[in-house]
């Protein structure tokens, strides 16, 4: 199969284009789709298998439409949670590829740095914020984020984030979300209390294993 197969549109192809991918590996090829039907998805996948591209593409291509119908701008539609600030920052390099024909803002935030650079930014507005959720907390405690118009939400590597013992702060941040929206839940193991979890956040998941 091939990218032009999936449905995508012309900003995202020419991006995809220029990074040299033709082919979707195994989770972008099940999970586009689904994403793109408004899904909420349970993926069971490891890194390396492409799974940041699986969710950044149809997000991009959800937003860009949105965008095209002069929809609310620069509030954050789509929020994508994350254990380490590696795993940020490789995410938000993601969008930044495959969004750059598209116009829309990301962002990264992580602890262990100032917290000023990132409140200008958010201040200036963006559609799509990348975080860890130790400094994603402090900045909404501080009034500094407004997770009001989220539509889409990611929590990548779940297993990861509860073993680093951040479920507490998961899910204080999904508590401001609004009910009614997407969810996309990522994790290479599902234990229990993975399973438990996502099944506390997800709607009706579909189910996709690489
Ligand atoms: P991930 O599993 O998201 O960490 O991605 C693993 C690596 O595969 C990253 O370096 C991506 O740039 C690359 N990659 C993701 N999707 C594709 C694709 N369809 N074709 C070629 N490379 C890809």
């Amino acid at each position: 199969m091939l990218f032009d197969e999936l449905n995508l549109i012309e900003p995202i192809l020419k991006a995809l284009k220029h990074e040299g991918y033709t082919q979707p590996t195994p989770i972008q090829e099940q999970s586009i789709p689904l994403i793109l039907k408004g899904k909420d998805l349970l993926g069971c996948a490891q890194t390396g298998t492409g799974k940041t591209a699986a969710f950044a593409i149809p997000i991009l291509q959800l937003l860009y439409q949105q965008k095209q119908q002069h929809k609310e701008q620069k509030t954050i539609k789509s929020l994508i949670l994350t254990p380490t600030r590696e795993l940020a920052i490789q995410i938000e390099e993601s969008f930044k590829a495959y969004g750059k024909n598209t116009g829309l803002k990301h962002l990264v935030i992580f602890g262990g740095v100032s917290q000023n650079p990132q409140t200008e930014a958010l201040r200036r507005g963006v559609d799509i914020l990348v975080a860890t959720p130790g400094r994603l907390l402090d900045l909404m405690n501080q009034r500094f984020v407004n997770l009001q118009h989220v539509q889409i939400l990611v929590l990548d590597e779940a297993d990861r984030m509860l073993d680093m013992g951040f479920v507490n702060d998961v899910k204080k941040v999904i508590a401001k979300l609004p009910q009614n929206r997407q969810t996309l839940f990522f994790s290479a193991t599902m234990p229990k209390e993975i399973q438990s979890l996502a099944d506390t956040i997800l709607h009706q998941p579909e189910k996709v294993e690489v």
